[in-house]
């Protein structure tokens, strides 16, 4: 994929706007424009890989820099003491949408179990 088919790359040239909250040599930390708790933040790495699979097989240490990203987003946005949830979709099941991987970091109320009962 392009840098420009790819809407997590175009952010990341700054070429559409995001609330970025925290930016790396490595990775970006923005908000979700849809936000699904209180505080709702995607963290990416800046070099487009599609998931998080393909992203820990191919550059581990790039995935450390998330996660890394990640905890330094939570500590900031005060969600340390009463926790947080930290995700990846992936794939058609996993209901992914944005093919530049993201880990979504969500807290500032109780999230509620991990996944609705509507599994068949
Ligand atoms: P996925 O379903 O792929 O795990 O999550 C994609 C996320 O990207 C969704 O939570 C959606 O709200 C968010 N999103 C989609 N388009 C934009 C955008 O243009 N800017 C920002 N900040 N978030 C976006
Ligand atoms: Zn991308």
């Amino acid at each position: 994929m392009s840098t420009t088919d790819c809407l997590f790359c175009r952010i990341v040239a700054g070429e559409i706007p995001a609330t970025v909250l925290r930016e790396t040599r490595t990775t970006l930390a923005f908000r979700d424009i849809d936000p699904k708790a209180p505080v709702h933040v995607l963290v990416i790495p800046k070099e487009h890989y599609a998931d998080v699979a393909t992203l820990a097989e191919g550059d581990p240490g790039l995935a450390a820099e998330v996660l890394a990203t990640a905890a330094a987003v939570a500590e900031e946005e005060g969600l340390l003491g009463d926790g947080f949830r930290l995700l990846f979709n992936t794939g058609t099941y996993g209901g992914q949408e944005v093919f530049h991987v993201h880990a979504h970091l969500l807290g500032g109320a109780p999230l509620g179990p991990m996944l609705t009962s509507n599994l068949s």
